[in-house]
Formats: C-alpha cells, structure tokens, sequence
C-alpha cells in the first residue's frame, strides 16, 4: 500500500495533480497531521483544490487528529519542542516528529495500516532534506519521495500548479513556525490577524516559561510583535525542518 504524506504546500499540491494526470500511481491512502496549530490557508487551499480534485479520484484527504498527539509545546521532560532562535543559536525542533510523524503513525495503526511505502513531498533541489529518506526502509515501512525520482524542483512544482489552472498554495506550516520567512509572516499578519495576533501572544508566552526568557519565534530575536517583517531575507537562508513533513 502506498500511503502518500499530504502536507498541504507546494511539493504536495504538485503531486495530487500528478496522481490526477496518471504520472504518479493512485496512493491507497492520502493523510495530513493535524497540528491544531496550521495555517488556516492550508485548509482553504485543501478544500478548494486539493480535496474536490483527489475526491474525483474516489480518494479523501484523511486528517490524523491532533489527539493523537501525547504532547503539546513542552515535550515529556519539560523541554520547548518549536525549533526556537535564542540569543545565541536555534533549538532543534522536535515538534514535528511529535504532532506529525508520530500522529501519522499512530493514526496508520489504528486504522489497519502497518506496511507499505510512504510518499514524502520533497522535492529534487531539497536534497539536503531527503538525502537521507529516499528509498529508505524503516521497519515495515519504505520511504520514497516521487518528485525526486521524478527529478522535479521545487519551480517545477509550482509550474505543474500554475499550468493546471490552480492559484499558488501559500507554504504550508503552522501559524508560529519559527521556520518561517518574512514573506510568510506578512501574509499571516496581513491574510489571518487572529492567527497573527495568536503567534505574537504565544511568543510572549514562551518566553515568559523560558528560565532565560530569551527565546523567540523570529529569526532576529525580538518580539514577533515587534520583529521587522518588511524586507525579504537572502533566497540561501533555509529553515526548514528535516523530517519532511512541514512546508511541504
Ligand atoms: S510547521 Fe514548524 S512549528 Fe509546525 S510542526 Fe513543523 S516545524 Fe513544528
């Protein structure tokens, strides 16, 4: 069986239109985790496009729920699990593999699933992120990522988006992602204020459990209220997580 990881940016958009084409092989399963933090964007866009498109193919987006999770923002040991900036670096990000990965998992499980090949949504020009997952088996479980056997970047995607008719989908993560870029912040302040305004009130939160208090969700380590979102970072700044299941 193949169970196709949807995450519901750019990489996995282009890949529903594959599967619709016949390039890609029709998935047995189609799921997304939900982090109960994503983008609100993320879901229009899937119910737009992206659902109404596979459910013509007889497949339905299945969402792991976010109860699935065990753990929220602090993980077993007390320890923040969002890929935070400190004053003096950036803290690995465990988030996720504990809102998705394992949220997947444990959803697959519980409805039958314990074997097959899993799609990942990376595509050719992010081979630092599936370098080390193509083709690689995991118990039961064989990973694969289509775009790179494909030999599809990350602009042939949008070009495949763009030439079926569809709007771009904005990158997909979760509303405070400390991954995203300045672009990203913008649309959310300027598209989703309640999620801008929630991202700022949880920076300030997790600073205040923070003994140091000196951890922030924007790369230049102020307040996300108070963060200078108004110019473009250099295109080679890259954070991103690496498990394959985020801006995707
Ligand atoms: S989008 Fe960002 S915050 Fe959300 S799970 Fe992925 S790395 Fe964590």
């Amino acid at each position: 069986m193949i169970v196709f990881n949807y995450g519901g940016g750019r990489q996995t958009t282009a890949m529903c239109i594959l599967i619709a084409k016949g390039i890609l092989p029709k998935p047995g399963v189609v799921v997304m985790a939900d982090t109960g933090r994503e983008n609100d964007s993320t879901w229009d866009y899937m119910e737009a496009y992206t659902r109404p498109l596979l459910k013509t193919l007889g497949l339905e987006i299945e969402i792991a729920n976010r109860e699935l999770a065990t753990v929220d923002l602090y993980g077993g040991n007390g320890d923040l699990l969002l890929p935070v900036f400190t004053q003096t670096g950036k803290l690995p990000g465990f988030c996720s593999n504990e809102w998705k990965r394992r949220v997947v998992d444990r959803h697959l499980r519980a409805t039958g699933r314990t074997d097959g090949t899993r799609w990942l949504g990376l595509a050719f020009d992010e081979k630092r992120r599936w370098i080390d997952k193509h083709n690689v088996t995991e118990g039961k479980w064989k990973c694969v990522c289509p775009l790179v056997d494909l030999m599809l970047n990350t602009d042939a995607c949008l070009t495949i988006i763009e030439n079926y008719g569809w709007p771009l989908p904005i990158t997909s993560s979760c509303w405070m992602c400390p991954h995203k870029r300045n672009a990203q912040w913008r649309h959310l302040r300027d598209n989703y204020p309640e999620q801008w305004q929630q991202a700022i009130e949880l920076d300030e939160e997790i600073r205040e459990n923070d003994e140091q208090g000196g951890v922030f969700l924007h790369h230049s380590r102020v307040p996300l209220g108070e963060a200078d979102i108004s110019k473009d970072e250099s295109a080679s700044v890259e954070r991103r997580c690496s498990l394959g299941m985020c801006f995707v």
